[in-house]
């Protein structure tokens, strides 16, 4: 008997179900937004614009790239700013 090499995705799944998604944090695109994993069945979650969680989906993902690049520019910016205003 050939053994099937996928995953049974299902089981993950139902332990979901059962006792729900445990979240970590799996990335920090801004001081607000995060963008969460599920431990179990790998279900992506990350904040919206009103703070709460939703769904990580390619739209949301191409959003928090953007916020990501924003939010690194204002830290350079932030940083050549009290560089600045140290020297003078
Ligand atoms: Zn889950």
């Amino acid at each position: 008997m050939k053994k099937t090499t996928s995953k049974p995705t299902f089981i993950p799944r139902m332990y979901c179900n059962l006792f729900g998604h445990e979240y970590e944090v799996t990335k920090k695109v801004t001081y607000h937004v995060k963008e969460y994993t599920c431990s179990h069945c790998k279900k992506q979650l990350t904040t919206n614009s009103n703070g709460r969680l939703t769904e990580l989906t390619p739209k949301f993902k191409e959003i928090n790239a953007i916020l990501e690049r924003i939010h690194a520019n204002r830290m350079e910016r932030s940083k050549k700013k009290t560089l600045a205003s140290s020297i003078y």
